[in-house]
């Protein structure tokens, strides 16, 4: 019965052959059978069928095609503010945050009791300020990332940027971990570093005499002219 359904809503040649059934409560069953259409591999269909209490005859409730483990499907879809990503956004795009957006607070909430009064009484500043967890986002974010101690050019780097005169300081919370670099010829002229990141573009970085370029030989002084030549 389950298939007859099936065959009326799918042709015959998309249906393969029955792979089982799942009972899902009592008198109610799916069947399982092969999908074998075009473009369709690892897909099978589903028929539920059922049967009501103090009644002989089973009816059918639904004739789904799903998804089976090898199925190709889509991803899971994402909303598209989460999807973008640095660098997505281009001339005259606009990202508004939403107004609970916990990166951020009221500027009234920050700092201790007196400058929040001020600022609440005489509106100084900003209308919001990065929260502490939205510090703390992105202290991690930037710690962990290319301007951080893990980064390969800070592995090998003769020292750490917190002794590198190209080291400008950040002024607020996140000073005391973070400045940004102003070295032209370094990868991170500015950007963001972690104190305690570094590159072989430190202020303070010599050669080795190993790494100095080789001592060029005594230049040799070609005397031979013309005549020279002719006589030989
Ligand atoms: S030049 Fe290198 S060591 Fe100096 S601040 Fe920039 S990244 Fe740090």
């Amino acid at each position: 019965m389950a298939r007859a359904a099936l065959l009326e809503q799918a042709g015959a040649t998309d249906v393969g052959e029955h792979l089982g059934h799942v009972v899902e409560d009592d008198r109610v069953v799916t069947h399982q059978f092969r999908c074998t259409r075009r473009g369709y591999r690892g897909w099978h269909w589903s028929v539920t069928v059922a049967r009501a209490s103090r009644q002989k005859q089973p009816t059918v409730d639904e004739v789904v095609l799903v998804p089976g483990g090898e199925a190709i499907v889509a991803p899971a879809w994402v909303p598209w503010k989460e999807r973008i990503k640095p660098g997505d956004l281009s001339p005259g795009d606009l990202l508004p945050i939403a107004d609970d957006d916990p990166r951020v607070v009221p500027t009234y909430l920050a700092g201790d009791a007196d400058s929040r009064e001020l600022a609440r009484e005489v509106g100084l500043g900003r209308p919001r300020s990065l929260s502490i967890e939205g510090r703390n986002q992105v202290a991690s974010r930037w710690y962990a990332g290319p301007g951080g101690p893990e980064a390969p050019v800070a592995k090998s780097a003769p020292a750490t940027c917190s002794s590198c005169a190209f080291l400008v300081a950040l002024s607020g919370p996140l000073a005391e971990l973070f400045g940004v670099c102003a070295n032209a010829q370094a990868n991170a002229d500015g950007r963001v570093v972690s104190v305690d990141h570094g590159c072989g573009a430190h202020s303070e970085a010599q050669l080795t005499r190993k790494q100095l370029p080789q001592a060029l030989p005594d230049p040799v002084l070609d005397t031979i002219t013309r005549d020279d030549l002719e006589t030989f």
